[in-house]
């Protein structure tokens, strides 16, 4: 009675017999803006290497952002664990061979995650200090939320991989800050903060930062390398391109 069986084993079995990938699965929609592309960066990743019609074999729980960001700004991480727990729990037991969390901040809470999953999950800061040991920098500046740019979860990490981190003064960060939660997640792109952007980092250059690191997932819609003395290094592309060798390394 093949309509009798669970529709987790249909799934797994069509995953494991007609895939070259693994799977993926992917918390977003923190904003649904960057989450976009992701999901356009690996695609056009998996096409670059397999050609032809080839997609990215992956799933998205994208959650709504306003309960999340009003937790962020009350400081709720135990409340907001428990939904990126159950969030990484979904998309395992839909088939996901492993996890990627689309958004620097959200990265306090990968320890959740992990906690509530076995899987592997592609961390965002490791693959972008990764990146820019590559091109043999270390002193580099990081743009992200305040969470990101002045908490141990994610600078911490970077300075145990070797690398010096330079971050905004005080004013500054409450308006690279502002405008990720009032412009970028919400879809709005403005000269304005675009100028601020390129003046913030030509301090942290003028200040010996060797690279910047666009540490908020929404950052790369607004800049590109065209508006940075120094190399930026975009986590969403980085990101991006860690998912596209975690989908194709299959065996
Ligand atoms: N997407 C942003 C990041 O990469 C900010 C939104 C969020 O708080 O998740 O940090």
């Amino acid at each position: 009675m093949p309509n009798q069986k669970p529709q987790q084993q249909f799934t797994q079995q069509t995953t494991a017999q007609h895939s070259t990938q693994r799977t993926l699965g992917i918390i977003g929609g923190m904003s649904w803006e960057s989450t976009e592309s992701y999901y356009r960066l690996i695609n056009e990743g998996v096409k670059a290497k397999l050609g032809k019609l080839h997609s990215a074999d992956l799933m998205i729980h994208s959650v709504d952002f306003a309960p999340i960001s009003a937790l962020q700004a009350k400081g709720a991480w135990e409340e907001m664990g428990v939904i990126m727990a159950s969030s990484g729990k979904r998309l395992q037991a839909a088939g996901a061979q492993g996890l990627l969390i689309a958004t620097n901040t959200m990265h306090k809470l990968v320890d959740d995650v992990q906690a509530a999953t076995d899987l592997p999950i592609i961390h965002i800061a490791d693959a972008t200090a990764d990146a820019i040991k590559a091109q043999g920098l270390t002193k580099i500046a990081l743009l992200g939320t305040q969470f990101t740019m002045t908490q141990d979860f994610y600078k911490q990490r970077l300075i145990d991989a070797g690398l010096q981190v330079l971050i905004p003064a005080e004013d500054e960060r409450a308006e690279v800050h502002r405008i990720i939660y009032e412009e970028l997640c919400q879809g709005q792109l403005l000269d304005s903060s675009r100028a601020y952007y390129r003046q913030v980092i030509e301090t942290l250059a003028a200040q010996g930062a060797e690279g910047v690191i666009l540490g908020c997932t929404e950052i790369g819609l607004l800049i590109t390398q065209a508006d940075s003395p120094i190399p930026v290094f975009d986590t969403t592309a980085i990101h991006a391109a860690a998912a596209v060798d975690f989908l194709l390394n299959k065996d």
